[in-house]
């Protein structure tokens, strides 16, 4: 059978992106949810779903841990709306330890579980948030709902690029086009707003041209906006005029005009 017989698109979203990274701790999470929040302050109606099983941290950083989503209807799930964003996360469903054994089969239930009985109503971008990697939380999205791309979410140095990489292959094995990369503590910004580059820089650049990849933005390191996600309230919500907020509408513009 091909395995994307059962890919249907999910009524009323317009757009499913993908959020990827090759691996754990670059961050994107925090890009994924400061991304969706960029989306829905410059006026989009926007879905978050936090479908790293393994590890979602999205119920923290949008301060709903312990939140429970309401059943409606039959066996409907009302997402939660929060900061304008509607947020679906394995987290508000099973006991973090119990995904931790789940593979295959479960995973897919799991998936078909968030993407088509969660009542998303209209959206015009679904932002997925994957666990980091390849495996098959990212296959089961690709086989049940036509995605329209993915976005790389990496660091830039040669250490994270031999990840990311692996994680670019399997988008394109898998059909799902790359719409490109957002370089998370690209840098550290100065005292006057010059870039200090905190990593040795790799080759990310030269991969990237040789691969006809194109970069969505660049977000600097900031403390605040670690500390912005620990209390619950991401910066582009709590500080949309902060530098690295219009960082975040950029690329959320770069995204809008990659997707056409
Ligand atoms: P991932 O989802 O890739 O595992 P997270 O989004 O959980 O990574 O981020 C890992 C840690 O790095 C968190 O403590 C987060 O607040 C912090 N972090 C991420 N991006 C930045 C940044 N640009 N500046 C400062 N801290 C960041």
């Amino acid at each position: 059978m091909n395995p994307f017989e059962q890919q249907r698109p999910i009524p009323g979203v317009a757009f499913i992106v993908a959020v990827s990274s090759g691996k754990g701790g670059v961050g994107k999470s925090t890009v994924a949810a400061n991304l969706a929040l960029a989306h829905a302050k410059t006026g989009a109606r926007v879905g978050l779903l936090d479908a790293d099983i393994y590890g979602p941290s999205q119920p923290r950083m949008f301060g709903a841990i312990a939140q429970k989503p309401r059943v409606i209807g039959e066996n409907k799930i009302e997402p939660l709306f929060r900061y304008g964003v509607k947020l679906m996360s394995m987290g508000f469903l099973v006991d973090e330890n119990a995904a931790l054994v789940w593979r295959g089969p479960m995973l897919f239930k799991a998936m078909e579980q968030l993407l088509r009985e969660v009542h998303w109503g209209e959206l015009d971008y679904l932002l997925v948030d994957l666990p980091p990697g390849t495996g098959d939380v990212q296959l089961s999205l690709a086989q049940k709902v036509p995605v329209n791309g993915a976005i790389a979410v990496t660091t830039p140095q040669n250490v994270a690029l031999a990840d990311v990489k692996k994680s670019i292959n399997m988008f394109q094995q898998i059909k799902i086009p790359i719409l490109g990369v957002i370089e998370n503590m690209a840098h550290f910004l100065g005292p006057n707003g010059e870039k200090l580059e905190m990593f040795p820089r790799g080759e990310i650049d030269t991969y990237m041209k040789l691969n006809d990849i194109g970069k969505l933005g660049e977000i600097p390191f900031h403390p605040q906006l670690s500390a912005a996600c620990e209390v619950g309230i991401p910066i582009v919500e709590s500080q949309p005029s902060h530098v690295i907020s219009k960082q975040f509408i950029e690329t959320a513009k770069a995204l809008r005009a990659r997707l056409g």
